[in-house]
């Protein structure tokens, strides 16, 4: 059975009631997860507010500020972590990030500066996040991101975010054949799309989830919900033989030749 009772985890990427680390936020609750949860900061303090209401039933031990470009703000999301709970069992990266120019028309021309923030944010942060994380997993863990399709395809104006996809990917790679004589295991999910802040940023987006409904084996996308429930079996000593894998949660869409 699905049993997360005693693990540790800490999920980033929650903005609203439509992002997929909500959904896996919740999944992990259900299972008996300890939830610590980041926000990205803002000046006026409204996303904090926003997210702290949003996750309150959910009882976080651990409500943190983690904006992944500043160095200090991750160090101290850590020293959280170590000082509250002792270890860490779980960790969710759930974030990216592109400019919205950078998201439509001709790929040739992303700047170097929207290439540069695209793969900071969205690919680095895995690498950040995760090398903070191993010193706190003592008894072994679970690190998991996710991807898009984007990465091994070129999807219409996905763009930049697909070269920070496939990069994200090849981390995942490269943590996983590190952290795992840890018992420390990583693995992406690549979700269908899903309507969302971050997504609605990608031109034509709607367009991709019409096309999807029409052409995936199960002939629609997913849910946040389904994507959580895959975190929290990826999380769990149910998959312990798995590392290193990008696990499609997608309704069947990747292996259609259309
Ligand atoms: P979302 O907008 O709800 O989540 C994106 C999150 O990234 C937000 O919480 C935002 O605060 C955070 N973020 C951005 N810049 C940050 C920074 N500098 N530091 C810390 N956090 C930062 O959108 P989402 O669709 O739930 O995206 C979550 C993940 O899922 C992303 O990696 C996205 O690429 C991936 N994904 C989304 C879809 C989709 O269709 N929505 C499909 C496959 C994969």
């Amino acid at each position: 059975m699905l049993n997360l009772t005693g693990k540790n985890a800490l999920v980033t990427g929650i903005a609203n009631n439509r992002s997929i680390a909500w959904g896996i936020a919740q999944q992990l609750h259900k299972a008996g997860a300890n939830l610590g949860i980041t926000y990205l900061p803002d000046e006026r303090g409204k996303m904090e507010k926003k997210v702290a209401e949003l996750v309150e039933p959910l009882n976080p031990s651990l409500f943190v500020p983690c904006n992944v470009q500043d160095d200090e703000q991750v160090k101290s999301t850590f020293e959280a972590v170590q000082n509250q709970w002792g270890r860490l069992d779980i960790l969710i990266h759930c974030l990216a990030f592109a400019n919205r120019e950078d998201l439509t028309g001709g790929f040739s021309q992303t700047s170097r500066s929207g290439f540069k923030t695209a793969l900071e944010i969205s690919t680095y942060s895995l690498v950040q996040l995760s090398g903070a994380a191993k010193p706190l997993m003592t008894e072994g863990g679970s690190i998991i991101t996710l991807t898009y399709l984007g990465g091994v395809r070129a999807i219409p104006n996905y763009n930049v975010m697909g070269v920070a996809k496939a990069g994200l990917e090849a981390s995942v790679r490269y943590l996983a054949a590190e952290l795992g004589p840890d018992n420390i295991r990583v693995n992406a999910i690549s979700a269908g799309p899903i309507r969302t802040l971050a997504s609605s940023a990608v031109g034509g987006i709607l367009d991709m989830i019409h096309h999807v409904e029409e052409v995936a084996p199960l002939r629609r996308t997913v849910t946040q919900q389904e994507v959580g429930n895959t975190a929290a079996f990826l999380s769990s000593d149910l998959a312990s033989g798995i590392t290193g894998q990008v696990l499609y949660v997608d309704a069947g869409y990747e292996i259609m030749g259309m």
